[in-house]
């Protein structure tokens, strides 16, 4: 979990890598299926633009899925979801349904303006579509009302791991490992 920008898509990569997991990230299958133009893509495109969730009912099934393809039989590591407290129960439920369940959350934190200054960077080399100020803003303002109170979530199911998410890209993985690790 972590704000847009907080870093989650790269440092998800590398210790999905690290623990030979799949790295199973909604923002990628999004993007993947906007570029491939597929019926899922054009509808999920309009929120994305907008900087608003893809409606929970697209996105759960997508999910679940996804993790229920046989790479992910042994383990994942999810990556932008859940980001709002039906996903979180949709995927407990998941989860439960097929005998699993999480072992680990970890919260990257950023504050507000370097999330900002992070994304208007990437947005100069990207070219993301929903990299511009106005979206980057209200990104951050779903992120808070919606994604942020599932650190309360998890932090009451003794899951939650926060890591300071401002530094080389090598210190926060060392973070995220060496929090994985206790
Ligand atoms: P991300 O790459 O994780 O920042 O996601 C980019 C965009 O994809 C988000 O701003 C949403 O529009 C959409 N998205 C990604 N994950 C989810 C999710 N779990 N639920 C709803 N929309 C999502």
């Amino acid at each position: 979990m972590g704000p847009p920008g907080a870093g989650k898509g790269t440092q998800a990569q590398v210790v999905a890598a690290h623990m030979g997991v799949p790295h199973v990230s909604t923002g990628d299958i999004f993007r993947a299926n906007v570029s491939g133009d597929t019926a899922l893509g054009r509808e999920a495109k309009r929120y994305m633009d907008a900087g608003e969730l893809v409606p929970d009912a697209i996105t759960n099934a997508m999910v679940t899925a996804r993790l229920n393809e046989p790479d992910a039989a042994d383990g994942f590591l999810l990556d932008g979801y859940p980001r709002n407290s039906d996903q979180a129960v949709v995927l407990d439920a998941a989860l439960t349904a097929a005998g699993q369940s999480l072992d680990a959350v970890v919260e990257i934190v950023v504050g507000n303006d370097e999330v900002v200054k992070r994304l208007l960077g990437r947005a100069a080399t990207d070219g993301r579509a929903d990299d511009t100020e106005q979206v980057i803003r209200h990104r951050l303002t779903v992120y808070l009302d919606q994604t942020a109170p599932l650190v309360g979530y998890y932090r009451g199911q003794g899951l939650l791991h926060t890591v300071d998410g401002v530094g080389a890209v090598t210190d926060v993985t060392e973070r995220i490992l060496a929090a994985l690790a206790r």
